[in-house]
């Protein structure tokens, strides 16, 4: 798919991971209409009501435009050139770093962020500045599948395409809701069950969700138990032999210690906990043992909880145990949440991880790494994760953070502990495409960014498809290109920590990718092969697509080899049924409710980009705390009034709706609305700070919440 016609660019959607192609047209100033790209292997020419909307959402308004800068918190910001704004940043960046050390500062990047852009902010924080302190929003989005592949499968690799979906028999649909997040996925779904009626759905989600209305089977479980289920279906296929023996054999290791702990682990004994008949878990383990391919499809369920690894790897162990991975329909298959989280997973622009899935806590990673970039060595002190580094900024061990195209006012879990930290920080940069976020205030020094459809580069969908980004009109004011800015900034402040500077010197982004792929070179994610040209010339590839391939890679481990010391996947003890605390925190009777947050069909994140967008207003008109009917009844509520729902950590009021999707005792929230719109944080001033061990990634689907009249 090379360069569209004159006044159209091919590029890609800019909202979640399905990565969908779309077609800018533009007028040399102004994107006027997009249209899906019917070529892309993503979508093929389809898109969603928020996709097919793109162009209204990059109409003016609501930029941020120019350098920003204020010397003190009293006062307002001023606008100021791109020098006196790059200056004054090195300048404090190096004073801290002189009196502080390297760790005193910390960057804090996004899954939106494309490829190259991660690129050049990885390299400013390890090879220059010489900490481990950055970390992206993606740790809200898949830090925990991440965590689950790699100690299942050796490395953070998706087995799994799209196309997987078509020749499936059976669909696993864990924690996720496709037909509002992954919209242009669940078109294929729909389409896989029109086409093969004998196609079998299963949907857990603790809310009957679009999606599971779908299913033939929905499992309505109660919140944070799917570690338990996971394990209960592994219990029926392993008591009804519906293993597969010889793929555990050849293929697996650590499969009689798991056997070990499934004893205990009858649909009879998690039945209660799960909120789930046991028939039903038998049920569901029948469907997907026997099926002639087994697709798992999940998303933020179960990664945005405080077992999430344990949830991941517990879900994977079904398809080891069943050999139902490596060939067609057959696999894991995690949907990525944002556009190009994949893409700063093989960037390594995230604390636990370096460059094509390399590992910090290695030397021998950590030295290989610091020979291909050209410095003598990289920090060996672990970095901080997303909710630990707004912890270190508020209790001062981190004393500046560089905020790069996310929103973590707003996102973040806990967010009175969030807005105390940017508070007490030194010195906030804030660098983003739109002046009105609920992180803007925060900011010392705002540096305003290129949007989608003003700068390129390349990203990666669920798919490991990597993808060219274009630019089609210029970006308004003086906002430049995320990279260009980390680039500008990397130059000055290696000057003034007297370090050469010419490592941050690339012509354009094409170069930017050209160093990130050949750090790639004989990694499993080995995408040494690709370059912007060729993207250009033969279209999306996914990798691994090493140096003289000739094409992508569809799906992985079709030998039943992996990427582990002894080539087998291995059955991670983080996924056996332990016993977990199933919710991050317990309700009580002063808070009775379990609070669910999730997506809406038609809006995005924080809004800055839907919202401007009145046709889809139509669909969720506004924020609204969603309680089961029942419930209503029951505390002498009606719908419409306003609550006020209250957690440990702050509340929010918003207005009651009747909402039969979720089950008596829990409460759905949106997470969109934030303080921009509600004049005080929504969702996530309730949520949890708790964080999986392993993988740290908070748990935001859970907290404990009470509802009253306000
Ligand atoms: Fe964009 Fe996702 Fe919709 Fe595709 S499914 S058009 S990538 S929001």
């Amino acid at each position: 798919t090379g360069p569209a016609a004159a006044q159209e660019v091919r590029t890609v959607c800019c909202y979640c991971g399905t990565g969908c192609g779309v077609i800018a047209e533009h007028d040399g100033r102004r994107i006027t209409a997009v249209r899906g790209d019917p070529v892309h292997p993503a979508n093929f020419g389809r898109l969603c009501t928020k996709g097919s909307t793109l162009h209204l959402a990059a109409a003016p308004g609501g930029r941020a435009l120019f350098p920003e800068l204020r010397n003190t918190r009293t006062e307002p910001r001023r606008e100021v050139d791109w020098d006196t704004a790059l200056e004054a940043a090195a300048e404090r960046f190096a004073a801290i770093i002189a009196e502080h050390g390297p760790d005193a500062v910390a960057f804090y990047v996004s899954g939106q962020l494309l490829t190259e852009d991660y690129h050049v902010f990885n390299k400013l924080a390890r090879a220059l500045v010489g900490t481990n302190n950055i970390d992206s929003n993606s740790r809200l989005c898949m830090s925990s599948a991440v965590a689950g592949y790699k100690g299942t499968l050796g490395a953070d690799s998706v087995p799994a395409c799209y196309e997987d979906i078509a020749v499936a028999a059976h669909l696993l649909i864990a924690g996720a809701n496709p037909a509002w997040a992954h919209p242009i996925v669940f078109r294929r779904i729909e389409d896989a069950k029109r086409a093969n009626p004998e196609l079998t759905i299963t949907v857990v989600d603790p809310r009957r969700t679009e999606t599971a209305e779908f299913a033939d089977l929905h499992l309505q479980i109660a919140p944070g138990s799917d570690v338990l289920l996971y394990n209960a279906m592994l219990h029926v296929l392993l008591w009804e032999d519906l293993v597969d023996r010889d793929f555990i054999r050849e293929h697996t290791s650590g499969f009689d210690a798991l056997r070990a702990q499934l004893a205990e682990c009858s649909p009879g004994n998690v039945a209660a906990a799960c909120g789930l008949p046991a028939e039903r878990i038998v049920e569901a383990a029948h469907r997907f043992g026997r099926a002639r391919a087994a697709l798992s499809l999940w998303c933020m369920g179960l990664n945005q909880s405080h077992h999430g690894t344990a949830s991941n790897a517990a879900l994977i162990h079904l398809h080891l145990a069943t050999g139902q991975i490596g060939r067609p329909g057959a696999g894991p298959f995690s949907l990525t949440g944002q556009p190009n989280a994949m893409g700063g997973r093989e960037v390594g622009a995230m604390a636990t991880i370096l460059p094509a899935h390399r590992d910090p806590a290695d030397a021998a990673d950590r030295a290989e790494l610091a020979r291909l970039w050209g410095v003598p060595a990289l920090p060996e002190t672990p970095g901080l994760a997303a909710v630990q580094l707004f912890d270190a900024l508020a209790d001062g061990r981190v004393k500046a953070v560089w905020i790069a195209c996310t929103n973590p006012a707003h996102s973040l879990p806990d967010q009175a502990r969030v807005r105390a930290a940017l508070e007490k920080a030194e010195f906030v940069v804030l660098q983003e495409a739109f002046a009105g976020t609920e992180t803007a205030p925060f900011a010392d020094l705002l540096l305003p960014a290129a949007s989608w459809g003003e700068k390129s580069g390349t990203v990666t969908n669920s798919e490991r498809r990597v993808s060219r980004v274009r630019a089609a009109v210029p970006a308004p004011g003086e906002a430049r290109p995320d990279w260009a800015i980390a680039a500008d900034f990397a130059r000055r402040l290696a000057r003034r920590l007297g370090r050469p500077a010419d490592g941050f010197a690339w012509a354009d982004e094409a170069a930017v990718f050209a160093e990130h792929a050949a750090l790639s070179a004989g990694r499993d994610c080995d995408l040494s092969g690709l370059s912007h040209a060729l993207l250009d010339a033969q279209g999306p590839q996914q990798w691994p697509f090493p140096r003289g391939a000739a094409t992508g890679t569809a799906r992985l481990f079709t030998d039943g080899r992996f990427p582990t010391p002894d080539g087998r996947a291995r059955f991670d003890p983080a996924g056996f049924p332990r016993r977990h605390a199933l919710l991050p925190e317990p309700t009580d009777a002063r808070h009775p409710f379990v609070l669910l947050s999730g997506r809406l069909r038609d809006h995005w994140h924080g809004m800055s980009r839907t919202g401007k967008v009145a046709g889809l207003w139509g669909h969720t008109p506004q924020a609204v705390a969603g309680l089961n009917p029942v419930d209503i009844t029951r505390r002498g509520l009606r719908a419409g009034q306003l609550v006020r729902v209250a957690g440990r950590r702050g509340e929010v009021v918003l207005p009651l709706a009747a909402d039969a999707t979720v089950a008596p005792g829990q409460v759905w929230i949106p997470m969109h609305w934030g303080a921009a719109t509600l004049a005080r944080p929504g969702a996530n001033g309730l949520t949890s700070p708790a964080t999986d061990p392993l993988s740290k990634q908070p748990a935001l689907k859970q907290a404990a919440v009470s509802i009253a009249p306000a």
